[in-house]
């Protein structure tokens, strides 16, 4: 629990720092969960695990521009802070919510913003069919850690090529953060909890758990002795199809650096899925 239920609500660089640098003042530790909003149990698990490792807590809220491809939901993505600013208080875990105007976080504009390019990673698994989303990510996670400066930054298993792009990011730029991760959080039918799970009409919300199914699946399989990758994850997007997902990709990879799964030792793969259902692409991941 954080030394004060109500999170202080700030829009602008200046006021964060000066909070933070507040706190850095006693001695305090920083521990940081970035966000775009729209906030579900998925995001306060984050909170509440950083809250438990560090006495001050710090999330942002910021739907980035640069993540977003031209053809992709940045102007519908929900925008709910009334509500996010509610269950904040209700959990009571977050000390400073940061919630910038993109001119804010990109003060020369999205047009000449200094925007960082990953390696090749990037353009695999998600990045094959976002062109750019990952550039996108570390441009706007990169800003926002060097404005909170935070001990710990907490990202999900969710996300889990976005978190293993972070890490590289982290250590190849030597920023002055510990990445810890935080557990996939679900609804009781095992669909990963996800702000665009709110795209899906009540139909395609019945067959949405059909992604983490088949990745369970795959996983088992796997825990079994199969290793024929190629026919696993074919076959695991024609269960896809079967179950009315347009599947984008299934894959089997290494936990460490999502190297191929040939690479890896048994116990040190994941299995990564996504497929679009009507207008929401939903992703997830289990280990094996
Ligand atoms: P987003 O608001 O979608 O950018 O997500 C912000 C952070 O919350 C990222 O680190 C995500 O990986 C994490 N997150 C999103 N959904 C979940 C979930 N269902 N369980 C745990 N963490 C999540």
């Amino acid at each position: 629990m954080a030394a004060t239920a109500t999170a202080r609500v700030v829009d602008t660089v200046s006021a964060a720092r000066s909070t933070i640098a507040s706190w850095r003042a006693a001695g305090e530790r920083v521990a940081f969960v970035p966000t775009m909003g729209n906030l579900h149990a998925g995001h306060m698990s984050l909170a509440a695990l950083a809250a438990a490792a560090a006495p001050r807590v710090v999330m942002s809220i910021f739907v980035n521009p640069t993540q977003f491809g031209p053809s992709e939901d940045f102007a519908a993505y929900p925008r709910t802070l009334a509500a996010d600013e509610t269950l904040i208080a209700a959990a009571g875990d977050v000390d400073l919510l940061f919630v910038p105007e993109a001119a804010e976080v990109y003060p020369f504009g999205i047009e000449h913003a200094v925007r960082l390019q990953l390696p090749p990673l990037a353009r695999e698994l998600c990045g094959a069919s976002r062109p750019g989303h990952f550039d996108g990510v570390a441009t706007v996670v990169c800003r926002l850690l060097n404005i909170v400066a935070p001990d710990l930054l907490f990202l999900g298993q969710k996300d889990y090529q976005q978190l293993v792009l972070m890490q590289r990011m982290i250590a190849d730029l030597h920023l002055p953060v510990e990445l810890r991760m935080g557990p996939t959080h679900r609804e009781p039918d095992g669909l990963a909890m996800s702000s665009r799970n709110r795209y899906l009409d009540a139909e395609q919300r019945k067959r949405a758990p059909a992604l983490q199914r088949v990745l369970a699946r795959v996983r088992d399989e796997l825990r079994r002795g199969a290793r024929d990758f190629a026919q696993l994850t074919a076959q695991a997007c024609a269960e896809l199809e079967n179950a009315g997902l347009r599947p984008d990709y299934v894959e089997i990879r290494r936990r460490g650096d999502l190297a191929a799964a040939a690479s890896a030792r048994d116990e040190e793969r994941v299995v990564l899925g996504a497929a679009w259902l009507g207008r929401a692409r939903l992703i997830d991941n289990l280990f094996v």
